[in-house]
């Protein structure tokens, strides 16, 4: 049994109004696995890079026992770039580079040892190469968990449809609902977007948190509110990666377990955005894990009085 995850491994130019990087090593591929790494210890990546990448950067995932035989490196070939400059509010950023490089003519090879696969995140990539690894497994997984981004909605919505059609769990923001809605009461979005496919909705808010859709039901989960946001790169990806590494190490799927996994999800995320780049995530402890997941059950739990 394994938790294949799929999406870019990248480099990212960054700027905040605390900072800006160079190229740094990013991607969705990257933030996910990192995070599901801390749940589940078979997290295996299907992505592509150029030979512009030190073998130090994969090792990097390696080290936290990411299998990355799925991982090809394209000779003479660059890498996806992408670069984005956040507004003061930290919540909102604009995207100043898009180079899909090697992920242009990206054709995913899902390695023999990888058709073990229960759990699949669909990370942020492509619409058909999402499509494709579906394809390309043997064995339809337990859990299909999808997560896109505004950019593919603009540029090829009816793929995404498509590949919206396939999945389990569809993770997107508030945005991106209600433009694959087109409806901006976010309860109306999550009412449409569950007949398009997906039984269950995740719609991340970021420092507000995340809602779970399943039939009527609704579960909302606080983000932990932080004194120091440095970069909210990758928070997303960070929060999907944990939510499926903690189904995968649960092992069944149901809307409890999503509500626990959408906590877990939350609290890597919330490591995430207090430095830039990966590197809050890189080196966790377990403790530190489970502390902050307590106090996300502190910051949410009353009782009343009758
Ligand atoms: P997030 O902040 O969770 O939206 O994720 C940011 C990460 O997604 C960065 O590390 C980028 O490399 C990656 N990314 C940005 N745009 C795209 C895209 N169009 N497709 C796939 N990955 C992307």
């Amino acid at each position: 049994m394994s938790l294949i995850i799929i999406g870019t491994v990248a480099f990212d130019a960054i700027e905040t109004p605390f900072g800006k990087t160079e190229k740094i090593v990013g991607g969705a591929a990257t933030y996910a696995s990192l995070a599901a790494s801390y749940f589940y210890d078979k997290v295996k990546i299907v992505a592509v890079i150029g030979d512009d990448f030190q073998k130090s950067d994969i090792d990097t995932l390696s080290e936290r026992g990411i299998d990355t035989e799925g991982l090809q490196i394209k000779a003479g070939e660059k890498s996806f770039f992408w670069s984005g400059k956040y507004h003061n509010d930290m919540n909102s950023r604009d995207t100043l580079v898009t180079e899909l490089n090697v992920l242009a003519d990206f054709d995913p090879v899902i390695p023999e040892s990888y058709q073990d696969c229960e759990f699949l995140m669909l990370g942020n990539l492509t619409p058909v190469v999402q499509q494709t690894v579906i394809s390309r497994l043997k064995k339809r997984p337990k859990l299909i968990v999808l997560d896109t981004m505004n950019f593919w909605m603009d540029i090829m919505m009816d793929d995404l449809l498509e590949t919206i059609k396939m999945v389990d769990v569809l993770a997107i923001n508030d945005t991106e609902a209600r433009q694959l809605s087109g409806e901006y009461s976010l309860v109306k979005a999550a009412e449409k977007i569950l007949t398009m496919g997906p039984k269950y909705l995740i719609i991340k808010k970021g420092e507000h948190g995340a809602l779970l859709f399943h039939e009527d039901k609704i579960f909302s989960a606080p983000a932990l509110p932080l004194a120091e946001v440095f970069d909210p790169t990758g928070a997303g990806d960070t929060f999907a990666g944990g939510f499926i590494g903690y189904m995968a190490k649960i092992g069944t799927v149901n809307f409890n377990n999503m509500k626990n996994a959408i906590i877990f999800g939350s609290a890597l995320a919330s490591f995430c955005v207090e430095k830039f780049g990966t590197e809050k995530i890189l080196n966790l402890t377990e403790a530190e894990v489970a502390a902050r997941v307590q106090e996300f059950v502190s910051l949410s739990s009353f009782t009343i009085e009758a």
